[in-house]
């Protein structure tokens, strides 16, 4: 049996470190519980530990557990890669996307977001180290695309996230962090009027933390690992 509650408050605990560690405040810091694979009694678990905002990384997996845990005030976090074909249900069920790198998936989710919520909030995902085998936007053409998706209706641009190669050592961790944060500090310096930085997982997110990160998105430390 995952112990999800002990390992909720255990993670809090942590992300009160690293925050104090990097001189932050830890109400800068939002955490997304990351359920994917995991089932809804898992997320329904965290839910009454005080959790609510929850990360999923497909989409008929998240429809389903969106739909069975039913409650109005959790929210519900896109971060897996969005193909064309699935925009129009994401638009429709949850309330962030983390991983728009194209300018099509934007303007499907600003056609598709109904008129009667919330603007999506929306993040640019980059690939932070140019690898070959990761989705998000090359670092070079952030700019174009953010001014692009800042223009559109019913979206609503909050800022970059980035999932980094692997590393193990957390000085090495930080540099890919300190770069997407210089990004959008720079893109903001410009006129775009970003607050988001979504970045760190269970194995980084106190480097992540110490560079500047606003939502964590934490899987294995909060539901186990996976199969
Ligand atoms: C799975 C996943 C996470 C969580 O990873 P853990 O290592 O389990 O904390 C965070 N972000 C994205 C985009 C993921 O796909």
């Amino acid at each position: 049996m995952i112990k999800v509650t002990e390992n909720f408050r255990k993670i809090q605990d942590l992300l009160a470190k690293a925050a104090a560690d990097a001189g932050r405040s830890a109400d800068q810091i939002r955490l997304v519980a990351v359920s994917k694979t995991k089932p809804a009694e898992a997320v329904l678990e965290a839910y009454a530990a005080g959790q609510r905002d929850f990360g999923e990384n497909f989409v008929r997996e998240g429809l389903e557990k969106i739909a069975t845990v039913n409650r109005a005030d959790a929210v519900w976090h896109f971060i897996g890669h969005l193909q064309a074909n699935k925009t129009k249900a994401v638009a429709q069920h949850f309330q962030w996307v983390h991983t728009v790198d194209r300018l099509k998936i934007a303007r499907r989710l600003s056609v598709q977001r109904p008129h009667d919520t919330d603007d999506l909030n929306i993040c640019i995902e980059v690939n932070i180290d140019a690898e070959d085998n990761k989705s998000g936007v090359a670092a070079a053409e952030v700019a174009d695309l953010a001014a692009a998706v800042a223009e559109l209706p019913r979206l609503r641009l909050r800022g970059l996230m980035c999932l980094p190669a692997i590393r193990d050592d957390f000085e090495e961790q930080r540099r890919p962090f300190a770069r997407l944060r210089a990004l959008m500090e720079s893109l903001n310096q410009s006129g775009m009027q970003m607050d988001t930085l979504s970045m760190g997982m269970t194995a980084d997110y106190a480097a992540a933390i110490r560079e500047g990160a606003t939502i964590v998105r934490v899987g294995t430390a909060i539901f186990g690992a996976r199969e």
